[in-house]
């Protein structure tokens, strides 16, 4: 498993202290046996600085790596998957945009 992976995972816990997401380079892999990985964490923001161990699964890995929250994960968890049919929706549609976003989400 990938050491920046790992990393870009534990970016989505957050500092006990301050309350902020820790950034990948607060994060230090100390080493890992099997499925259990062992780091220190140090916040950038208020360096406070801490030892975490985790347990990681291959597919908690790829279920986890993500910028959705959970409101979004619980909507697209129920979507439709994208087919072809979406794809030539999608390339007409850029066929004719002109690029101006804000009348294309204007109310
Ligand atoms: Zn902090």
């Amino acid at each position: 498993m990938e050491e920046g992976t790992i990393k870009k995972l534990m970016t989505s816990l957050k500092c006990d202290t301050c309350g902020q997401h820790f950034k990948p380079t607060d994060v230090e892999i100390l080493g890992h046996r099997e499925e259990l990985w062992f780091f220190r964490v140090s916040c950038s923001i208020c360096t406070t600085a801490c030892l975490i161990t985790a347990s990681v699964k291959e597919k908690a890995l790829a279920d986890a790596v993500n910028d959705l929250t959970a409101f979004e994960l619980k909507g697209f968890s129920s979507a439709n998957n994208v087919d072809t049919d979406d794809v030539i929706d999608m390339r007409n549609f850029l066929r004719g945009f002109d690029g101006d976003f804000n009348a294309l989400f204007k109310p």
